[in-house]
């Protein structure tokens, strides 16, 4: 048979697993079109070529940003099957954790049909002890030392019996910053609750669903309209100042186009300290979806932040340096009624030595000018904060004039999870974002959800044996 020439340029060659089957196979990066796509064989299931970005120089610039890894304190499992089979955290992985999510429950108030922990309110669902809490925040601990930021997850996490116990427990435990993922259904039907939740702060931040200002994408996402909810959670959340991130699903054709809106209006809200956006992989009602060719890519929700946004420039949403892959982040100051974008004026070679480094303000006349002001008007003792990353994940050493404080800050962040798709092994042992196993182990979130949740670990050992026949 005569050969042709390729119509893709080959880029570099990794490891991904087969979505159908779930083994390892090898995986081409290639370029075509001026997009990325992995392109894998699988001998039981064929070929698969998966849209992984299409912003080919982005994709590129990723590699740019990589720094050295920061280890755990230990690791929790032998090196056995090899990646993606000995979570974890095992020797080969190549990154600590910059967030670990406990999960307390499984019981939920709403019943999303995108729930990737399938909770629900139904009566097999189960809240989790506070001796097994406690068990997996000390395996956190003991992982990290000082853990930098705890998530506390769910189903949904206000309906423990127990909540504010576990955040005394979660905050008697050195653990810099707690954080509660919540749908806001508790805290917009109960004004006392965010009072209550005011009350541990600082080194505390909730992080509220808020998708969409639209009834319909709201029911696709949530099953229902959520808005007044998201409404009243909100007051009550900018009532009391309780620092807050919106946490953004993002579902290609539902909500892609309100990206900007969203940060426009997190940016008036007092309580708002930013806004992380989650592409989702989903079908939906979308005709002709192919979840392998039509992704929703972290490069496609970046430029729709930068086209859609007055605030965030390309040269502000920056690849994270501990996982470029799958985070970028853009960081501004909210100063005196302003919003000024500050990644553009970081160093970029000072995110990498992952040392003490300064920002440049001074490269900006109205920034300078703003920052001293601030200088001299701010007294309070709340606004001593000396380093940027003493305030945020992911970040290295930044300092920060001493009058910068959380209230100054505003994040917007991309967290993009890996799927059996997309699957990076080379991307996937630099994951910082983790989850406590009851059981004591750290896994890597993405790998969590495709082979160690509930029932899933069953199925680990058919693959493991599978792929070694
Ligand atoms: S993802 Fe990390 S922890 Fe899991 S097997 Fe690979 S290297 Fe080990
Ligand atoms: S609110 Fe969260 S935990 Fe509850 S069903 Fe929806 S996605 Fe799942
Ligand atoms: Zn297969």
């Amino acid at each position: 048979m005569a050969t042709k020439n390729r119509d893709y340029l080959f880029y570099e060659l990794t490891n991904s697993i087969c979505s159908v089957c779930l083994r390892k196979v090898e995986a081409k990066v290639i370029i075509q079109d001026d997009k990325v796509y992995l392109s894998k064989y699988c001998f039981t299931h064929g070929p698969e070529k998966v849209l992984i970005s299409d912003d080919v120089e982005y994709y590129k610039q990723c590699r740019q940003f990589i720094k050295p890894s920061e280890m755990p304190q230990r690791w929790n499992t032998p090196i056995k099957y090899g990646c993606p089979y000995d979570c974890g955290l095992c020797p080969d992985h190549e990154q600590h954790s910059c967030l670990t999510l406990l999960e307390i429950t499984d019981r939920c108030n709403l019943q999303c049909p995108i729930c990737y922990a399938d909770s629900s309110s139904a009566p097999h669902k189960s809240h989790r002890s506070m001796e097994d809490i406690e068990y997996m925040l000390d395996a956190i601990v003991k992982n990290e030392g000082e853990a930098d930021i705890v998530q506390i997850s769910g189903g949904e996490p206000t309906l423990h019996p127990h909540f504010f116990e576990i955040l005394d427990l979660a905050k008697s435990k050195p653990i810099k910053h707690i954080m509660v993922n919540t749908n806001g259904v508790k805290i917009a039907q109960d004004k006392t609750f965010a009072e209550k939740l005011a009350q541990y702060m600082p080194g505390f931040e909730l992080y509220v669903q808020f998708d969409s200002f639209k009834a319909d994408t709201l029911t696709s996402l949530r099953g229902k309209d959520l808005t007044a909810i998201r409404q009243q959670a909100l007051a009550h959340l900018n009532e009391h100042n309780v620092s807050t991130t919106l946490v953004v699903t993002v579902k290609k054709g539902w909500n892609d186009d309100e990206i900007g809106k969203i940060i426009d209006f997190a940016l008036q809200q007092k309580a708002v300290r930013g806004v992380t956006f989650q592409p989702i992989q989903s079908a939906g009602r979308l005709e002709d979806f192919d979840p392998k060719l039509d992704r929703l890519t972290l490069s496609e929700v970046r430029r729709n932040i930068i086209t859609q946004s007055d605030v965030f420039s390309e040269k502000d949403m920056i690849p994270v340096p501990c996982h470029p892959d799958c985070l970028a982040m853009g960081y501004a100051l909210k100063l005196e009624g302003d919003v000024i974008p500050l990644t553009q004026f970081i160093e970029p070679d000072s995110l990498l030595e992952g040392q003490r480094n300064t920002i440049v303000f001074e490269q900006d006349e109205q920034m300078k000018e703003k920052v001293f002001n601030l200088f001299s008007t701010s007294h309070s003792p709340a606004s001593s904060a000396a380093s940027l990353k003493d305030l945020l994940c992911c970040l290295p050493k930044v300092s920060a004039p001493p009058s910068i404080s959380y209230d100054h800050v505003f994040r917007v962040l991309i967290m993009q999870f890996l799927d059996p798709y997309n699957f990076d092994i080379r991307s996937v042992k630099k994951s910082c974002v983790h989850i406590a196993h009851p059981d004591g182990r750290i896994i890597p979130f993405d790998t969590y959800n495709i082979f160690y949740r509930d029932g899933l670990e069953s199925q680990l050992q058919q693959i493991i044996s599978g792929s070694s026949s």
